[in-house]
């Protein structure tokens, strides 16, 4: 991706953990590359198809100096994010917060850190087969389309299923959608347990009646493999409830563990 760069802007801030730094403060420098896909205005000669580095220079001195954060890691965390929130044709950024007048009691050059961030493409699914399964859902996707770092790009119909697994229960409400956002997976996992636990939800019976059950899918083309979170999610090739709706947002999305697009498994299912 092409990179708009921005180098050793100064800013006079008040970063540290010491009270004397908060207080008189001393200069910053932010290098920033700017991930922007910048064909569109390199070849209309438009402004409005790029990003303007004089807004965002601007935009990056006002948010270091009306923030005050004991940790150059904070500013430049939140920084990253309100970039990203900011200015949309960003899809990624580099970011070095630099501080060469930092309290070292020893000759140095200077000190910084350098982040990465960026938003991410995910797929999740829903599901319900408690009471108001339809509320339980939309609530939900209303909670999800809330947070400002989540947006919803892609929702599938709700299709009506039968039951997965051997236990006696209502039909679910499933369906898909597809998210960009700027949480890492496990975040984002993080979120969906709070919003299933502000349904009701209890994990009682494996396979068993749920009022709300938010899985993740796929989360870029990650392979994640932790106690916790397994993405791609593992038993999607066998659920018709899961690959039905994607192929209505997502039918040529490669799975990057079987290299095969949903479509293929779909039909391979049926
Ligand atoms: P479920 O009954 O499907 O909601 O399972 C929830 C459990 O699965 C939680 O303990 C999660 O940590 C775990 N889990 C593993 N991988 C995923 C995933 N891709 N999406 C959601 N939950 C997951």
């Amino acid at each position: 991706m092409d990179i708009i760069r921005i180098n050793e802007l100064e800013v006079y801030a008040y970063h540290g953990v010491y009270a004397d730094e908060r207080e008189k403060g001393q200069f910053f420098y932010v290098n920033a590359d700017l991930y922007v896909d910048t064909r569109k205005a390199g070849m209309t000669d438009d402004l409005n198809y790029s990003v303007n580095y004089g807004t965002v220079c601007e935009f990056i001195a006002d948010f270091m100096k009306n923030n005050t954060y004991n940790l150059i890691e904070t500013a430049a965390e939140q920084l990253a994010q309100a970039l990203l929130l900011e200015f949309k044709p960003v899809k990624s950024l580099l970011l070095e917060v630099r501080k060469p007048s930092a309290p070292i009691a020893l000759e140095f050059g200077s000190v910084s850190v350098e982040i990465v961030r960026g938003w991410h493409e995910a797929y999740i699914a829903f599901g319900s087969n408690m009471g108001d399964r339809e509320k339980y859902i939309d609530d939900a996707l209303a909670a999800v389309g809330k947070l400002p770092q989540i947006e919803i790009e892609a929702i599938s119909d709700k299709i009506v299923t039968a039951p997965y697994g051997n236990v006696e229960q209502e039909d679910f409400l499933n369906g898909v959608i597809k998210v960009k956002t700027l949480l890492p997976a496990e975040e984002l996992l993080q979120i969906l347990q709070q919003i299933e636990q502000h349904a009701g939800r209890k994990r009682e019976i494996h396979w068993g009646p749920r009022t709300l059950d938010l899985d993740i899918l796929f989360y870029d083309d990650e392979i994640i493999a932790t106690n916790n979170l397994v993405v791609p999610h593992p038993d999607m090739k066998n659920r018709e409830f899961v690959l039905k709706p994607l192929m209505q947002i997502a039918p040529y999305k490669v799975h990057p563990v079987y290299h095969k697009t949903i479509k293929d498994m779909y039909d391979e299912l049926r």
